[in-house]
């Protein structure tokens, strides 16, 4: 999209300039136009493939598997606290089904969503709105709380959201949906990634 606009832009920028050069060139050449014409282009087109980047793999840099996390407990350890429904979404990337997860339609007053792996508190009860769309939903997170990569897994491009003490994977946040909250994005986490402890003490940590 943004590539088609300057692109476009540049095509709209350089038509006027093309008959004067055309009609005088000895008039242009070696003069400040007609360089500072092709200059601009020159100097735009290397910012496409930057662009680009920005969408290929090479944006991949970070994965939420090889992070140092505070909370560098082994798949063994893992497992023996953990369900296994928690071990396959929170240690395998799995996803709960839609609209079955315990606080999918879950509105406390007050209260803190912590990580069911490590307890680190990540979202409070004011954060939630309804998404309808069968996941818990937070407009925003506790600071610091969750970190987010680059996901391409299933030919799509998204973002995923880990918890930043353990790297126990949350679920996905998206961006610009239209939601009327503070910050219009979404972040869908599943059920089975929280623990919902009532009050408002441990968001404090
Ligand atoms: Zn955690």
């Amino acid at each position: 999209m943004r590539l088609q606009r300057l692109t476009t832009a540049l095509r709209t920028f350089s038509i006027p300039l093309r008959p004067q050069i055309t009609a005088s060139p000895s008039r242009y050449f070696g003069k400040l136009p007609l360089p500072v014409s092709g200059a601009t282009v020159l100097k735009a087109a290397p910012t496409i493939p930057i662009i680009g980047s920005l969408f290929s793999s090479s944006a991949k840099a970070e994965s939420s598997d090889n992070m140092s996390y505070p909370d560098q407990r082994s798949d063994d350890e893992w497992r023996a606290v953990l369900s296994p429904e928690q071990f396959r979404i929170l240690r395998e990337k799995g996803t709960e089904r839609p609209y079955t997860g315990a606080y999918d339609a879950h509105y406390p007053s007050n209260g803190v969503y912590t990580c069911a792996g490590c307890d680190a508190p990540l979202y409070k009860a004011n954060h939630k709105f309804k998404s309808g769309c069968g996941w818990p939903a937070y407009f925003d997170s506790v600071p610091g709380a969750v970190k987010r990569f680059t996901d391409s897994s299933f030919g799509m491009e998204r973002t995923e959201i880990v918890c930043n003490n353990c790297g126990g994977h949350l679920g996905h946040v998206f961006k610009g949906e239209g939601y009327k909250t503070p910050t219009d994005e979404r972040h869908c986490v599943n059920s089975v990634s929280l623990r919902f402890t009532e009050g408002d003490e441990k968001a404090k940590a």
